[in-house]
């Protein structure tokens, strides 16, 4: 028997996501929680997403050492003498994630291995370390997010969710979960405490009165007073369910909601790739469509940001185009697109 396509780069994936998952908990305890650094300052966020950032890239240099990474960080402010202090709390944590040692210039080096520019051709990984840092901070939904693209079509997907329950009807419950998706080979959650993986799929109501919708907790990165209008219109009734990171994408792939609403609040914003190559792959295996605001697909070829696409919006195949139908109907209500 042949093995799966990007078998390899799957497994790969799928350490380096639980080893930088790991370290972004390892944070949250000891400097959030612990109060060692106010967090106002952002600073338990930045040693967390640059420490994320040199784990995930020191495993991938391990198994694909010629492969480019998108990657939302670089190590610029971390040189120098001002940036002495943040370098070596970043170096300590790092190196808690990894089997051999970093040092500080090879920290440096290994950051900086997230700057390519991307584009249309050939292999590249795109990565946000922690996707969702608002939500970090406030001990709420976050996500390691990775995936790999080829010739401007992601294949594989894994996110990282240690704040997400594993039952959205249990949310007391256990917490920590791992989404799996290789393009043609479904999409899968794990669990952080076990390692079996359980197919998961969109859920396929029939009338969007039952849907419920996920959007951004952060207004300033969805527009919240349109996509109410849009809920309205498509006679959705229930409360949006607001969270943070690709944790959206997460949890509409499993049913816990139907459609995710990412509604641009500003023309000149383009959203980065690292935000939504893994969670759209997810959702397109799950069963659903994910596009932009006009229904195009989303294209990943066009560098780190997808510049030729204005918001997401992502729902079951079945109701995508009801969904779509509404969007226009709101934000172009005279018909321009
Ligand atoms: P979310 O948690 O879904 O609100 O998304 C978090 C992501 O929003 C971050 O990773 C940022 O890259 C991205 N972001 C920042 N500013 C904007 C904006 N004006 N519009 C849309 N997304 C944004
Ligand atoms: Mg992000």
């Amino acid at each position: 028997m042949s093995a799966l396509a990007f078998a390899a780069e799957r497994a790969v994936a799928i350490n380096a996501v639980l080893a930088a998952s790991n370290v972004c908990q390892r944070v949250f305890t000891k400097l959030v929680n612990g109060e060692t650094i106010t967090k106002k300052d952002k600073s338990p966020v930045t040693i967390a997403d640059y420490s994320a950032q040199a784990v995930v890239n020191s495993i991938l240099y391990k198994s694909f050492p010629t492969d480019p990474i998108v990657g939302e960080e670089d190590s610029k402010d971390l040189r120098g003498e001002e940036g002495r202090s943040m370098r070596e709390k970043v170096l300590e944590l790092a190196n808690t994630g990894l089997e051999s040692a970093l040092s500080e210039d090879s920290l440096l080096e290994t950051i900086d291995r997230g700057t390519f520019a991307g584009g249309a051709k050939g292999r590249m990984w795109a990565l946000d370390p922690i996707d969702g840092t608002k939500g970090f901070l406030r001990g709420e939904q976050f996500a390691v997010c990775l995936a790999l693209i080829v010739d401007g079509q992601v294949q594989v997907g894994v996110m990282g969710c240690p704040n997400l329950p594993v039952d959205a009807k249990n949310k007391d419950g256990e917490k920590g979960c791992l989404f799996i998706t290789v393009k043609g080979q479904g999409a899968f959650q794990r669990n952080f405490s076990s390692n079996t993986e359980t197919p998961i799929a969109m859920s396929a109501i029939q009338s969007l009165a039952d849907a419920s919708f996920c959007e951004s907790v952060e207004s300033g990165h969805s527009n919240q007073s349109e996509s109410a209008k849009i809920a309205n219109l498509l006679g959705i009734t229930k409360a949006p369910v607001r969270m943070d990171s690709q944790c959206k994408y997460c949890s509409i792939s499993r049913g816990d909601a139907e459609v995710y609403l990412r509604l641009p609040v500003s023309a000149s914003y383009e959203e980065k790739i690292w935000d939504h190559a893994s969670g759209s792959l997810l959702v397109a295996e799950a069963g659903g469509i994910v596009s932009d605001i006009h229904g195009k697909p989303l294209d990943f070829s066009k560098g780190r940001t997808l510049a030729t696409n204005s918001g997401v919006i992502a729902a079951h195949a079945k109701i995508h185009g009801r969904v779509i139908e509404a969007v226009q109907k709101v934000l172009f209500p005279e018909g321009k697109l």
